[in-house]
């Protein structure tokens, strides 16, 4: 790990939800420079929700968010300018091209090919017609060709073949063993826990359990079982 013992990002008695109704309340957590920290939790748990208000989509209702050491309620671009990746649902462009796409993300093709080579048959190719595993090394490498400090991703491999998620997840802890640092909700539980350095999981809008995968591993067949995804090809 490279931390230099700042946070990237942290909140502290974060609530945030949709008009006046909470959906995370009290939430506490934090991304380090050079560690992989895994968000999981059941279906409606806020793990979105948290993605958004890191990202500054979503105004905090109370609590604090720093950003690079300083409080605030900067919007996405502007974190974005500083660093900050997000990689939601629909994170490509399906009308444009793999190029185009790596073009409007300000991300040079070398780059791209350098994270993932076997986007170099596909260039040409309308994103929309790539398969979901290649839409996603496209996003990923639209999100990381621009070296940022801080990526959040959602779900990243949803509906992936695992081999694919595995490419993914490596890619991911690799650039983190460069000095990013990368919050992944993910429904590969077991997946992500292999790379990850800590896990926070929410449940109800608040975080429930949090710590290294290995303190968690030994809750995680009540975890699977009790609410998590399973997958069991992972
Ligand atoms: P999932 O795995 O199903 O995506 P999640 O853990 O990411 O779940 P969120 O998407 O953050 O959970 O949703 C948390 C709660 O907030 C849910 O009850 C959801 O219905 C509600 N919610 C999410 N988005 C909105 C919105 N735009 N407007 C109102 N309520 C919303």
């Amino acid at each position: 790990m490279h931390d230099n013992g700042h946070p990237l990002i942290e909140t502290r008695a974060v609530s945030a939800g949709y008009g006046t109704r909470p959906v995370l309340r009290d939430l506490d957590l934090e991304v380090r420079p050079g560690e992989v920290v895994a968000l999981l939790g059941p279906n409606g748990a806020g793990k979105t929700t948290t993605l958004r208000v890191l990202a500054g989509e979503l105004a905090p209702m109370s609590g604090e968010l720093r950003w690079l050491g300083a409080p605030g309620r900067a919007p996405l671009h502007r974190r974005a300018r500083e660093g900050l990746a997000y990689v939601g649902e629909r994170a490509v462009f399906s009308g444009l091209d793999t190029t185009d796409n790596l073009r409007v993300g300000r991300v040079r093709t070398d780059q791209a090919l350098s994270l993932f080579p076997e986007l170099e048959k596909r260039l040409r190719i309308g994103a929309g017609m790539l398969s979901g595993g290649e839409q996603q090394m496209l996003a990923l490498a639209r999100a990381l060709g621009r070296a940022p400090r801080l990526l959040l991703a959602d779900e990243l491999s949803l509906g992936l073949a695992p081999l694919v998620v595995d490419r993914l997840l490596r890619v991911v802890r690799e650039a983190a063993d460069q000095g990013l640092g990368a919050l992944l909700v993910e429904q590969h539980v077991r997946k992500v826990l292999g790379i990850a350095d800590r896990v926070y999981v929410l449940r109800r809008g608040r975080v429930e359990m949090a710590g290294t995968p290995a303190e968690l591993r030994a809750d995680l067949d009540a975890l699977e079982s009790s609410y998590l995804t399973k997958n069991p090809a992972s």
